[in-house]
């Protein structure tokens, strides 16, 4: 079928609209509209580093929408269904069989290759040369994506698609980090570093479990923003010149727990540097960080990777949904919404820090 999407044709440059080709579904694919799709500081990342020999590629991989068609093999969703989509996991290996499927073995081909794991395209141009896409198993800068099973969950047919497009990658990370890694105990505090979509979902998160929470954040309204959402304290780097130090002031001796949502090498020596003995650090945001170690060794502290919050979809979108229902989680507070055509213009607000989640809408 014909559909539009956006494409990245160069490395760094920007998301241009093109009308491509997109396969039928084969007998495990789910043929999603798309209604709403949030960009992720991984689609921007991606974007300037994508390799040059699988460009064009259509990036997206917050995508909110209805189940078109399905395949023959699939039993979870049928045609008419709201559904989220998330990252896509093998199902079978050793990761994927004991519960956390964010580390499946099969992680690369499946959300990161460009093409199925095949190494068919789902994508093409009217002339027939193949697009790439199958990004997080779906490439939802689009009209129209293919997905399979493992990354498509059914929602409620009334929650506004702006509301659920995010939760399938940046809320469950922030919410996932507190609820499932870090489970701080009662009467602790959570420093995050950097109010981002993903450190504002972890902050939510903990205040939604009565636990103190101190962000760090350069920008004035992202640090208001956090107070708003129940922040105990907010901190900017910016004005502060000992942050680690400000943080220890301000728990009598560090913070039992640490989330680095920024990947940098001097924040996460902030973070290290803020956290009480035998504290506990979550390493959620991409970079290139580099850190003294006597810290983590004299400390004692626990020093934890995290994809996606530990998320299990099937349980984690809807557990979600919950919270949102009960008040727990106003993710709309998060949210600026832009036409789908825009999506330039939306990127170039969510790398200027102007918005916090910037999510597309299709008509
Ligand atoms: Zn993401
Ligand atoms: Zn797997």
């Amino acid at each position: 079928m014909r559909i539009q999407a956006a494409l990245v044709e160069a490395p760094g440059g920007p998301f241009t609209l093109h009308s491509l080709h997109l396969d039928a579904p084969r007998p495990d694919e789910i043929l999603v509209r798309i209604t709403a799709t949030g960009i992720c500081h991984t689609d921007l990342a991606m974007r300037q580093v994508w390799p040059r020999e699988r460009l064009p590629m259509v990036l997206g991989h917050e995508g909110a929408g209805v189940v078109e068609a399905v395949g023959d093999a699939v039993t979870t969703v049928a045609p008419g269904d709201a559904v989220c989509l998330t990252y896509r996991s093998c199902g079978a290996c050793d990761p994927c069989t004991t519960g956390g499927p964010a580390y499946c073995e099969q992680s690369g081909a499946l959300n990161a290759l460009g093409s199925r794991p095949d190494g068919s395209t789902t994508l093409s141009h009217t002339d027939g040369t193949p697009a790439y896409g199958s990004f997080f198993g779906q490439s939802a800068f689009a009209t129209h994506c293919l997905t399979t099973a493992s990354n498509t969950v059914k929602v409620p047919a009334d929650l506004p698609p702006t509301l659920v497009a995010p939760l399938g990658c940046s809320i469950q990370t922030g919410v996932g980090t507190v609820q499932n890694v870090l489970r701080p105990s009662p009467g602790t505090t959570l420093a995050v570093f950097g109010a981002g979509s993903v450190g504002l979902s972890a902050l939510m998160a903990a205040v939604a479990d009565d636990h103190t929470v101190i962000v760090i954040e350069p920008l004035a309204a992202r640090r208001a923003l956090a107070k708003e959402l129940g922040a105990a304290a907010v901190i900017d780097p910016t004005a502060e010149e000992e942050v680690a130090a400000a943080v220890r002031d301000l728990t009598h001796g560090g913070a039992q727990y640490a989330i680095d949502t920024t990947g940098r090498p001097a924040v996460v020596s902030q973070a290290v540097g803020a956290l009480r003995r035998r504290g506990t650090l979550a390493l959620v945001g991409l970079g290139s960080a580099q850190f003294d170690t006597m810290p983590v060794l004299t400390k004692g502290l626990t020093l934890r990777g995290v994809t996606e919050g530990d998320a299990l979809p099937a349980v984690t979108i809807p557990h979600l949904i919950s919270l949102h229902r009960q008040g727990k989680l106003p993710l709309e507070k998060l949210i600026t919404a832009f036409p789908f055509t825009d999506i330039e213009a939306a990127a170039e607000a969510s790398l200027a820090g102007r918005v916090v989640k910037p999510v597309l809408t299709l008509a």
